[in-house]
């Protein structure tokens, strides 16, 4: 699977530290390789880090934060390298005060931009495309002169997909990409108006989702409330697809729409579109959960945990053995042999990339004792990369580039396998394909993408 790629909170009114911390544990599933934090006081506070962001941020860091203003950051790098730099939120001092950012997603313009900024006279510290938003806005601010007609004139250059926190001195804002490619909502908790990648940091910090943010719009966060400048860009929409598919926590809404429930639709169209006897609906876990449930439910087949997750285990590193790396798996899913053995078994997923793991799941499962294996998927195949936001890139390694689907179950060693259509997808979200990014399915994205083969 791909690892997931970033993650943003922002807040103001209150004392937001610990909204800040608790919200970036809450979306932790949207990046692990660090976290961090930025509060205005009197002047800014930061820290930042590796690992998880109760690693990158410690108790005595969130005291030292404490603040009624503040931005967050959970990362996995989709453009730019792995250094402390690439960190995030990123500073810079401007005209406008100190400023910090926070960015989910991936600007596909980014080398362009970059060069004519350094043809001005900028330096960079990164190969990171949210530090060149951020040179773009201190540019875009210092020469209109106001920050957020600097907002809007960077934008209206910046091709691809944002959602960003931003604090510019005392004031927070956020805003969305004119396609609203990545999630992005508000919300408030307690006295503070807050933005999310997710609406389940609203839910788990006991407080309410207000809206999501619309496309193209930049929302200032106040003490008393937020203050919205209406989005001034007419497209349509290209809300990315996999959010509902793989990404998004079951329990957010994501532009109106609760993951759980595209996911249970799509498994119950599933179960219609691709039938099967089998004696059980096995998940993944956690990812095909909501998927086997609605197959169960359409199907009348059984839903059963067959494969257990040992939670424990946060990391697949790059094993250097075909031994080590089904160890890896191993460790990770054990299958549970006296539900499964001389079964045969629908194994339900959300959707297959490299297929690399679902073979060794698959494996797994024959070994132990499953008598048939029928894959079931969540999503049609994804035969093409993602230059927005997600870590695809790679064509070559994806399991459906080159092969028909009679290979790839060969290839993934299932005795059946079934993908759900386009027509499932689309109904069970709930949108047309006007309303949405297909570029992985398609090869067709909403922007135009340099170097696409
Ligand atoms: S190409 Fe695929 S993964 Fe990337 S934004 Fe579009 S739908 Fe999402």
């Amino acid at each position: 699977m791909p690892r997931e790629y970033c993650g943003i909170i922002a807040a103001a009114g209150g004392e937001v530290s610990h909204i800040l911390f608790n919200g970036l544990r809450v979306i932790q599933h949207r990046g692990q390789e660090s976290a961090g934090i930025a509060t205005f006081n009197d002047s800014m506070a930061l820290r930042r880090g590796s690992g998880l962001v109760h690693e990158a941020i410690t108790p005595a860091d969130v005291k030292t934060l404490s603040a009624p203003r503040g931005i967050g950051h959970v990362r996995y790098s989709t453009v730019g390298g792995q250094s402390d730099e690439c960190q995030q939120p990123m500073t810079v001092r401007a005209r406008f005060g100190e400023m910090a950012i926070a960015h989910n997603g991936e600007i596909v313009n980014s080398e362009k931009l970059r060069a004519d900024l350094l043809g001005g006279g900028w330096s960079f510290v990164t190969d990171s495309d949210s530090e060149v938003i951020l040179r773009l806005l201190s540019l875009k601010m210092a020469t209109t002169g106001d920050i957020v007609h600097g907002i809007s004139e960077a934008m209206k250059l910046l091709v691809g997909s944002y959602s960003l926190a931003l604090m510019v001195g005392a004031r927070v804002f956020v805003v969305r990409d004119p396609l609203a490619i990545r999630p992005l909502c508000i919300g408030r908790i307690g006295e503070a108006f807050c933005s999310a990648s997710e609406s389940v940091v609203f839910d788990s910090l006991g407080g309410e989702l207000i809206r999501d943010v619309l496309p193209g719009e930049i929302v200032e966060l106040t003490d008393s409330g937020f203050v919205t400048h209406a989005p001034f860009f007419e497209a349509p929409t290209a809300h990315c697809m996999f959010e509902w598919v793989y990404f998004a926590r079951p329990d957010s809404y994501v532009d109106g729409r609760l993951v759980y429930d595209v996911r249970r639709k799509m498994g119950m169209r599933l179960a219609q579109e691709s039938p099967v006897e089998a004696d059980f609906v096995v998940p993944i876990p956690d990812s095909g959960r909501a998927l086997a449930i609605g197959y169960s439910e359409a199907s009348g087949i059984p839903h059963a945990e067959g494969l257990i997750k040992n939670r424990y285990v946060q990391r697949t590193f790059i094993m250097p053995s075909q031994r080590d790396r089904d160890m890896s798996i191993s460790l990770k899913l054990n299958v549970l042999k006296p539900v499964i053995q001389g079964k045969r078994v629908i194994l339900a997923d959300d959707s297959i990339v490299r297929g690399t793991t679902m073979k060794q799941i698959v494996k797994l499962l024959r070994k132990g004792g499953a008598s048939e294996v029928h894959l079931r998927i969540g999503c049609p195949a994804i035969i093409s990369p993602c230059y927005l936001g997600i870590d695809m890139k790679n064509i070559d390694e994806f399991v459906a580039h080159g092969r028909d689907l009679e290979s790839i179950r060969k290839f993934l060693g299932a005795d059946t396998l079934a993908y759900a259509s386009m027509d499932n997808l689309l109904a069970s979200i709930g949108k047309s394909p006007e309303q949405l990014c297909l570029g992985c399915l398609t090869g067709k994205y909403p922007v135009p993408v340099p170097n696409h083969p």
